[in-house]
């Protein structure tokens, strides 16, 4: 990165491209910091050729060798740690402690993608037949390719190229345009830990650079996160030009608080779990479902009362508990939300549209809100809001709450609160969503297994790193070998052999 124009990374050069720019915001001040190129269809051009021409030797490189680049980029990722979370809480607003989670669920990507040679080992079998011997081998795509939103800049990224890339494959990404200085300085880490040029790519921009990425024959595979009607898109483009592709999306993550739960234990969880970052995490808990009215009666007073205490303000203040959000646009928008709830019946309990943060009153903040009376018809509830706002629910049993999440178009998470082990049971089996939680707020996977929602939650089969991590960014070779010398030879057989 040079001056205040943010460029792209290609071939292990910074490459402007200033036909085109947009402006990035400082959206704790409202003030525009810098601005980011938008690659044109050549530049993005340029990066593909980049990946292509890196690939044969890449591929060649032993999966031991890959790692160690890994090994090398988690420590320098840890030594830049207070660097990178100062351009995630810059760009993007959330406070510098919730930014150096993000960076750590993202190096735990890293850690696990460390492990290539264990992972890449593939499956051998002797004697499938006599003197006969298979085996498959995990064998990588080409180039790839990542798109990825503005909610998590460091770690969505994480999910995606330290996985490609010790499998074998090349890289071009292209990141938010709304915050994507500390996706730039990550890959550039990258290339310092010893990746050769060409193999992991950036190209900032916008719609022309996606469509690209999408039509371009040379790119074998999609990795995309995002909302929902981008993600469809995404999902559909790519299959119609022949391409694998992993699409998530949008979300509405509603928690079950059951009669006999642990309320101290809820309105805790749900005060981080529905505002921490604004509530702009896809797996941020934006409905509450009480079963039973005393339930709901006391979780609402419990929780008008907590949070009197929340502080809003900018990223850079580690006391406070969450900043702004992204731009004015979605501040509107999320402000939209909360009317459209009040004029169709909901009843506003604490309303976060008129909150100001003295000394930054042109930043983009809207204060946490809580909703009662919210019901399965109204707009706010269909919606994704992706602000700091919880709505509450009010049911009579269970069943009645299951259906409600089971009938949603989302199904990204879900968690349940309870204390009685076999509702929470009945309750992991029957959900139709995917990742579920029991008296936990955000249960997002660790590097080990993978992320991933259902239903319109994700468009693909294949969720996001862990092991299906591999298994997106590899194909399968069988490979039967019989030695005739050794083995004996065989007449001619015109039946399906059978061993
Ligand atoms: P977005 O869909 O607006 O943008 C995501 C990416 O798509 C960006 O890189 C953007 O440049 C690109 N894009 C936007 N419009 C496009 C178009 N018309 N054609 C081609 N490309 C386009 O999402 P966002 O606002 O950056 O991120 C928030 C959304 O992401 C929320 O819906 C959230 O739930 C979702 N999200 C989902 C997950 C998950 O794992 N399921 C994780 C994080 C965020």
């Amino acid at each position: 990165m040079t001056g205040s124009i943010i460029g792209h990374f290609i071939n292990g050069e910074t490459v402007k491209d200033s036909t085109q720019t947009q402006d990035v915001y400082n959206p704790s001040t409202g003030e525009v910091s810098k601005q980011v190129s938008l690659a044109s269809k050549a530049t993005v051009e340029q990066a593909i050729a980049a990946a292509q021409k890196a690939f044969p030797e890449w591929r060649n490189t032993p999966p031991l060798k890959r790692a160690r680049i890994m090994f090398r980029f988690k420590e320098l990722l840890e030594q830049n740690a207070d660097k990178i979370t100062k351009l995630i809480g810059e760009e993007h607003g959330k406070i510098i402690h919730d930014a150096r989670g993000e960076l750590q669920r993202g190096i735990e990507v890293v850690e696990y993608a460390c492990g290539a040679p264990e992972l890449l080992k593939g499956e051998y079998t002797k004697n499938v037949g006599t003197n006969i011997d298979a085996w498959s081998d995990f064998q990588p795509l080409g180039v790839v390719a990542g798109i990825t939103p503005f909610n998590f800049p460091a770690m969505v990224p994480l999910w995606m190229f330290p996985m490609a890339i010790v499998c074998g494959n090349t890289f071009v990404l292209k990141p938010s345009e709304r915050d994507p200085s500390s996706t730039l300085f990550i890959a550039e880490l990258l290339h310092e830990a010893g990746l050769p040029k060409g193999v992991m790519n950036v190209v900032n921009g916008g719609k022309e650079a996606v469509d690209t990425l999408l039509h371009d024959s040379r790119v074998q595979a999609i990795s995309f996160v995002g909302s929902t009607p981008i993600a469809e898109y995404i999902y559909k483009t790519a299959a119609a030009n022949g391409k694998r592709c992993q699409a998530l999306g949008g979300a509405k993550n509603h928690a079950i608080i059951m009669p006999d739960a642990d309320l101290d234990n809820v309105v805790s969880s749900l005060l981080g779990a529905a505002f921490g970052s604004s509530g702009e995490r896809c797996m941020a808990l934006s409905v509450a479902v009480t079963i039973g009215d005393e339930m709901a009666d006391k979780l609402i007073q419990e929780l008008t009362q907590a949070m009197k205490k929340l502080k809003l303000g900018a990223y850079s203040e580690m006391s406070n508990d969450f900043g702004p959000v992204i731009t004015k646009q979605h501040k509107d928008k999320i402000i939209g939300h909360i009317t459209s709830a009040e004029q169709q019946g909901a009843k506003i309990i604490v309303d976060g549209r008129y909150t100001q943060v003295s000394g930054y009153e042109n930043g983009f903040y809207v204060g946490a809100t809580l909703i009662d009376y919210v019901k399965p018809d109204m707009d706010s509830y269909k919606a994704e809001i992706f602000g700091p706002v919880l709505q509450v629910i009010r049911v009579k049993t269970m069943e009645e709450a299951m259906k409600l999440i089971n009938d949603h178009e989302y199904g990204n998470g879900t968690c349940i609160y309870t204390r009685d082990g076999e509702a929470a049971r009945y309750f992991c089996d029957n959900i139709l969503v995917g990742m579920v939680g029991v008296n936990i707020p955000l249960p997002v996977p660790v590097a080990y297994h993978s992320f991933g929602g259902w239903k319109r939650s994700l468009f693909g089969d294949l969720h996001i790193y862990g092991p299906d991590g591999v298994r997106f960014y590899t194909r399968r070779k069988t490979v039967t070998q019989r030695w005739p010398s050794s083995g004996g030879r065989e007449g001619v057989q015109f039946s399906m052999p059978t061993m």
